[in-house]
């Protein structure tokens, strides 16, 4: 067991179909196949379902501990406080809101950035926790990822970041907007300095995360069955007064349309992490024939993958 899941609050949030009713404590009902799985189960599992492969929601300690080596992970800069500069009031106090969601996740803010090593290699690593205020990018949330692109930079680092948000913190208003701006102008010092950027997408990642540093990776990483857009369907529908089909904003869709570079299975993030640190490290130390001949192959799918997409998108507005 990694020692980050002792400080691990959250439980995958699928319902408790029967516990010691009728004896089979720990067996949970899969809220999308609605089969039975045992948690234990699913926790081997990385919270998917055993059954039909649904990824539910990881806390960012777990995922975390899902990606980085054996306690490698190093925090940085903790001592980041939310303040509320516009005294900001809907329903109750913005301040109300973060104390809570700092009780509910003994977390200070809905970020977690540092470093670590990824199946041997150097990495910063920064993750969105949902379970902090939606995951919303708010001014902590903003510079926590600028001073890690800047570590990055310093330290001559690949970054990683894993998004799992509804956009913008809209009681920071333009402050909270500005880090779209911010973040994306320290992503492109990191680019100018040649430095690999990951770009993990989780369910759901919307609004402002989408529209900034999210989607500005080298390699744009999605898992299955991730809700990815700028506006949630709800907003669409009641925008465009049309619902949308389940699956256009799905990661499928966007694979398909040509907006990510690949959905991965939770199981085998952390591999394919580490594959294309590599690949995209211009100072690959260790050249072997098996891992050119990778390599190879992951541009000869890649081009066949664009090409596809391309052929059918050609098609497809033909046909119109
Ligand atoms: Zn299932």
């Amino acid at each position: 067991m990694g020692f980050l899941r002792l400080f691990t609050k959250q439980a995958p949030k699928i319902k408790v179909a029967s516990t010691k009713k009728d004896g089979f404590s720990g067996w949970v009902k899969c809220t999308k196949c609605e089969e039975m799985v045992h948690a234990n189960e699913l926790q081997e599992n990385h919270s998917c379902c055993p059954k039909c492969n649904h990824h539910y929601r990881l806390s960012a300690i777990q995922r975390i501990d899902l990606l980085a080596d054996k306690d490698s992970f190093v925090e940085l800069h903790t001592n980041i406080l939310p303040t509320d500069p516009l005294k900001f009031v809907d329903s109750e106090s913005y301040s109300t809101r973060i104390e809570r969601a700092q009780e509910k996740t003994g977390r200070t803010e809905g970020m977690i950035i540092g470093t670590c090593r990824l199946s041997g290699h150097d990495a910063c690593l920064g993750v969105l926790d949902f379970s902090f205020m939606g995951g919303s990018m708010g001014s902590v949330v903003g510079e926590k990822i600028t001073l890690l692109i800047e570590h990055g930079i310093k330290h001559h680092m690949p970054v990683i970041l894993v998004s799992s948000s509804g956009g913008a913190r809209m009681q920071e208003s333009v402050f909270s907007l500005m880090q779209m701006a911010k973040t994306s102008a320290a992503l492109a010092k990191l680019h100018n300095n040649k430095l690999p950027y990951i770009s993990v997408l989780t369910n759901p990642t919307t609004g402002g995360v989408t529209a900034s540093f999210a989607s500005l990776g080298d390699i744009i990483l999605a898992e299955p069955d991730a809700l990815i857009g700028f506006a949630g369907p709800r907003v669409v529908e009641q925008t465009i007064k049309e619902k949308l089909p389940d699956s256009a904003q799905k990661s499928e869709f966007l694979l398909e349309k040509g907006m990510i570079d690949c959905i991965v299975n939770r199981s085998e993030l952390k591999e394919k992490l580490a594959f294309f640190i590599d690949f995209l490290s211009s100072n690959c130390k260790t050249p072997s024939p098996d891992k050119e001949e990778a390599k190879a192959q992951a541009i000869d799918e890649m081009i066949a993958h664009s090409k596809k997409a391309r052929e059918k998108n050609m098609v497809e507005v033909s046909s119109k």
